[in-house]
């Protein structure tokens, strides 16, 4: 007899009961992507802070130190490694000056060292949204050449066709093959 995927599989009792097969790739993006939205506004605006990064720190500093964290003013600030932390303190007034001209509220900055992972796990979830194809504000609105209706032309862009179409095209061809 042929086993399900563990995935699928769910200890019940003594034995195991079969359950729905775990959600397509597209639909853990979305939901990867809701945790990051709601991420974003338990840090308050680091987003923004994000976007504005590379021109308030400069492309080297801002390429090797990330905003980590910011509660009641105070950012926190992960440096890569202890020779940009340096580079961080050494110009940490600058860089206050440079987060209030930009306008962002900020009292204090604090600077830790930063290990290269976490920093890697953060600059790839603001990755995936950033270019995210649902973003209408980065790619613009088109019309769905198969619904007719406005839709994210980064959408349109990469399926042919606007996200709501591409589910329903999903699920029109379950299998193991999306
Ligand atoms: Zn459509």
């Amino acid at each position: 007899m042929a086993l399900a995927p563990d995935n699928q599989r769910k200890s019940f009792g003594k034995g195991e009961v079969l359950q729905a097969a775990p959600p397509a790739p597209l639909t853990e993006i979305s939901n990867c992507l809701e945790k990051i939205k709601v991420g974003w506004k338990k840090e308050g605006y680091l987003a923004a802070l994000w976007h504005d990064w590379s021109k308030i720190a400069g492309s080297k500093l801002a390429a090797n130190c990330r905003p980590i964290s910011l509660k009641r003013g105070v950012l926190i600030i992960g440096a890569s490694h202890p020779q940009w932390r340096q580079a961080l303190i050494y110009n940490r007034s600058r860089l206050l000056a440079s987060l209030k001209a930009g306008g962002h509220k900020i009292k204090e900055l604090r600077i830790q060292q930063h290990h290269l992972t976490e920093n890697k796990k953060i600059e790839s979830e603001f990755n995936i949204w950033e270019r995210h194809p649902s973003r209408v504000d980065v790619h613009g609105v088109n019309t769905c050449n198969t619904c007719g209706s406005p839709a994210p032309a980064g959408e349109i862009n990469l399926w042919g066709k606007c996200g709501f179409c591409r589910r329903k095209c999903l699920e029109g061809h379950q299998g193991p093959s999306l």
